[in-house]
């Protein structure tokens, strides 16, 4: 580079040639160019650039070299200007050197960008006014040194992370006290404790309870020797977790060594083992329990209590069989280790060889039960029944090697059992038949074995008492049903002393359904069946539900007492009257006994002048019309005429045909006596009240008459106060005087010719006058004459417009007219009260009927007005009666025969 350097043709350059260099350049020259160290020099304002030969090589082939000299350095290298120009930078303006180690600056050479490393300086140099005249790099390429320490650290990292992620646990002990770089989780896993615990402490430190065990001093040899140790299964005592465990582990501890070939550490590699190790454990002391288990096994089969062997190969040769298998065979013990088709050739063409083998291929168990098999037995083919089992039997290994067969001989229970099943099924078939008989009556079975408990009640049985088809019912259930009051009943059968214990009972008791708690009547009947010890084995018998017979009886027994025990006679008949039942009231009533006239004629007690009403009754009742509180007379067996109300009904079949009647009679005597002593009473003191109340009429008449002309208006006030009340007084009295000569049939009609409309009008006039607060409406007609008690119609007028009056109620207006309808004159009077009910409006002629409302409360009256009104009218041979609803007010009519002479 000396030569290069001074052929330069500097004069071209910015310093100029090198005769007026100065000094410090040319001083730095010399030393820079006579030294084999690469250095560098920038010089003057564009940093010319000088470099030596040990910098040369730096440049490469086909780089900067040798254009390198002398020219600018931002010139010389503008691919990494921007890393150096700051570092000249500072050199020129601190005047301090730099130092910069193993540091990248790539740089164009060998045509190309190289990745260069470099350890460096850059230092001023000083010019000689005392400037930075110069920058002088003095430096080493680093690059080989830093990619082998490179390569090394990756190495030591790829070492690491192989570590880290090896799937064996896995650590690096590094220097003679074996200090833990890297573990794994998983040899930390082993370890039993927190990494963070463990890594960066000597290993016997991190794990004080592997000391001891040896392991220090395989580790110290690895470390020291260089040698490689392994192990295998090495049991090592652990603390993990807090719990001191041994496991076993395989180990491999291998030097480690550094770059320069020297041991520094070791890499542990250990496989946890424990678990194989025990499982060899387990197995070995399984292979040697099997041992005696085979021994057993051998024992047990040949002294089971049932016959049993262990036949091997697919040619079932018998290993082991023990006494009654052979007994069973009847053969003896030279059989063993022969093939069973050898020993027992008739099982040729039965199914059981063929069984053996599959169990053997297949190893899946086969039971059989009460298989049929024949067997050679004391020189005959002998049948037998046979209860097996054939099981694979497999060694150690789990391959089938052969069969055990367990059998036992079933012959005898089969063959009675069979013989039980016929006997069943004959029993079945005649017990299906006697159901059938018995299903037909709705008779329900039942079957009860106190020793077994067991109770079988047939579906009839269950649909009596409502029992579900398949619900079970133990007798204390059933008995739970029993009315309570019953139950000892049934208890003192169950519980009879065994002598007294009969062997057919016969019981009538409730029981309450189980579906619905009704309680249903039946009548249980049964056979006891005795075992030799005189005690009951078995108890069967029928039930049969007589809840209707037994209500049915109930009833007519009630009907009977209270036919019996009634106060009035009750006596049915036959259609052609003749007497079918004759109660003791009936006895009483009538004088006869029930024998003098059960199947006599009724006419017995009919009074002679009545025998026409007994076609008359039988001809209604045959018209299925009940005769209600018939008022009429009957005789006694002493010849007594008796008041009686008959009430009589017809009795059908149960088809509904009419086959007689029953007759309820009342005697009514009595009360016949009673009415007629109140009417004579009633009679007497209307008749008597009537003479005073006449004269007090007369003398009214007479004051009124005299006060005339009188002008005290209180007088005259209380003058016709006392007419109208004496006037009422009268009505009153002529009513019931009427009533009672009604009832003793001495009310005479006092008939004369008279004009029935003026008559209403004369009424209708007079009663406005006397209550102005209805408005009544007179709609007259023409003549109407009527022969007639004038005294009476005008009773039944005025009885009709004062109740109109009475009833309805201030301001309604009454309507009454005159009308003549063919051959009759009616008359009606209509208001618009209150109505009468339809109930009422039957009623309202009868003697003493009176509605019961606050109205009638209210409004004074007897009830004998439309009573004597209609006796009245009827005795005219008109007609009366009323129309009315509630609410809607009501009409009056009656009607009187016209220009009728009698
Ligand atoms: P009384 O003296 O009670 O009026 P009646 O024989 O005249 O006796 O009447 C019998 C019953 O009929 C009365 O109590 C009354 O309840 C009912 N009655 C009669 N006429 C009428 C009517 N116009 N409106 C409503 N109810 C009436």
């Amino acid at each position: 580079m000396g030569e290069l350097t001074r052929n330069f043709d500097w004069s071209q350059t910015e310093i100029g040639s090198p005769d007026h260099w100065p000094e410090p350049l040319r001083v730095t020259l010399g030393i820079m160019l006579s030294s084999r160290f690469p250095m560098f020099l920038w010089w003057g304002e564009n940093l010319i650039q000088f470099y030596n030969d040990g910098y040369r090589p730096s440049l490469g082939n086909e780089g900067k070299h040798p254009k390198a000299l002398g020219q600018r350095g931002k010139e010389c290298w503008p691919e990494i200007w921007e890393i150096i120009y700051p570092l000249i930078r500072q050199v020129q303006t601190t005047g301090e050197a730099t130092w910069s180690e193993d540091q990248l600056v790539p740089i164009y050479r060998n045509g190309r960008i190289e990745e260069v490393y470099w350890t460096f300086s850059y230092s001023p140099v000083w010019g000689e006014s005392g400037e930075v005249g110069g920058v002088l790099v003095v430096c080493t390429e680093t690059t080989q040194a830093v990619l082998a320490n490179k390569k090394l650290e990756q190495n030591a990292h790829n070492l690491a992370n192989m570590i880290l992620q090896a799937p064996v646990a896995m650590c690096i002990l590094t220097g003679p006290s074996h200090v833990i770089e890297v573990a794994n989780e998983r040899i930390i896993e082993l370890w039993g404790k927190p990494g963070s615990a463990v890594v960066g402490k000597p290993v016997f430190d991190a794990l004080p309870e592997a000391r001891g065990q040896g392991l220090e001093e395989v580790m110290d040899r690895v470390y020291g020797t260089g040698e490689t140790f392994e192990a295998q299964e090495m049991p090592v005592s652990l603390l993990r977790n807090g719990i001191q465990e041994i496991v076993y582990q395989n180990f491999v501890y291998q030097p480690y060594r550094n770059d320069k070939g020297n041991v520094s550490g070791i890499i542990a590699i250990t496989v946890d083992v424990t678990e194989h190790v025990l499982a060899k454990k387990e197995l070995e002391r399984f292979n040697s329990q099997l041992r005696i288990a085979n021994e057993n096994f051998r024992n047990i089969i040949l002294h089971a209590p049932v016959a049993m062997g262990l036949f091997l190969g697919e040619d079932m040769v018998i290993d082991v069989i023990n006494n009654n298998f052979l007994a069973l065979w009847d053969r003896d013990a030279s059989v063993v280790g022969k093939p069973v088709l050898e020993i027992l050739p008739e099982m040729e063409g039965q199914p059981y060889f063929q069984i053996m083998k599959d169990v053997f291929h297949s190893g899946e168990t086969h039971f059989a039960n009460e298989a049929k098999v024949f067997l050679n037995r004391n020189g005959s083919l002998d049948e037998g029944y046979y209860n097996f089992i054939n099981q694979a039997f497999k060694d150690s290994d789990g391959k089938i090697i052969g069969i055990v067969v367990v059998a036992h001989e079933v012959t005898e229970q089969v063959q009675a059992r069979k013989r039980l099943e016929e006997l069943n099924a004959e029993f079945a078939l005649s017990g299906s038949r006697l159901r059938l008989a018995i299903d037909a009556t709705g008779l329900g079975t039942w079957d009860y074995e106190p020793q077994t408990e067991v109770l079988y009640l047939s579906p009839e049985f269950r649909l009596i008492l409502g029992i579900g088809r398949e619900e079970p019912v133990t007798l204390a259930a059933f008995m739970n049903n029993v009315y309570s009051e019953d139950k000892e009943l049934i208890l003192q059968q169950l519980t009879l002393p065994r002598s007294e214990l009969l062997d057919k009972f016969d019981l009538k008791y409730r029981v309450c359904r189980f579906d619905n708690n009704d309680l249903r009547w039946v009548n249980v009947r049964g056979i006891v069946l005795f075992d030799e010890g005189g005690k009951p084995a078995r108890l069967t018998g029928t039930i049969l539900d007589i809840t209707e017979a037994r209500q049915a009886e109930e009833r007519s027994a009630k009907l009977a007492a209270i036919v019996t025990f009634s106060d009035d006679a009750i006596i049915s008949k036959t259609l052609d009257s003749v007497v079918t039942s004759w109660n003791r009231a009936a006895e009483r009533i009538f004088g006869y006994t029930e024998e003098e006239m059960i199947g006599q004629s009724i006419l017995k007690i009919i009074p002679t002048d009545r025998t026409d009403e007994e076609p008359r009754i039988i001809e209604r009742l045959g018209r299925g019309e009940p005769v209600d509180h018939f008022e009429t007379k009957r005789l006694r067996k002493d010849g007594k005429v008796l008041d009686v109300s008959l009430t009589i009904s017809p009795l059908r079949d149960n088809e509904g045909n009419i086959i007689g009647a029953s007759k309820i009679a009342r005697d009514i005597s009595e009360q016949k006596r009673n009415e007629q002593r109140k009417n004579d009473f009633i009679g007497m003191v209307s008749h008597e009240l009537k003479t005073p109340l006449t004269s007090l009429n007369a003398v009214l008449q007479f004051a009124a008459s005299k006060l005339k002309n009188f002008e005290d208006p209180f007088l005259r006030t209380a003058m016709s106060r006392a007419n109208l009340q004496v006037k009422k007084m009268t009505t009153l009295i002529n009513g019931f005087l009427n009533v009672s000569r009604l009832e003793s049939g001495k009310m005479y009609l006092d008939k004369r010719w008279f004009d029935l409309d003026s008559l209403v009008r004369e009424i209708v006039e007079e009663t406005s006058l006397v209550s102005a607060s209805n408005p009544i409406l007179f709609e007259h007609c023409e003549k109407t004459p009527v022969y007639a008690d004038y005294d009476k119609i005008s009773s039944v007028v005025s009885n009709l417009i004062g109740n109109a009056v009475k009833y309805s109620g201030n301001d309604k207006p009454i309507n009454v007219y005159c009308r003549i309808d063919g051959r009759m004159a009616t008359v009606s009077v209509a208001d618009n009260g209150p109505g009468i009910k339809p109930e009422d409006l039957k009623r309202i002629f009868e003697r003493y009927y009176r509605i019961e409302t606050d109205l009638s409360h209210q409004v004074g009256g007897f009830g004998i007005g439309l009573y004597l009104s209609s006796e009245i009218v009827k005795g005219h041979r008109g007609k009366i009666w009323a129309k009315s609803k509630p609410g809607k007010g009501s009409t009056f009519y009656f009607t009187l025969p016209l220009r009728q002479i009698e």
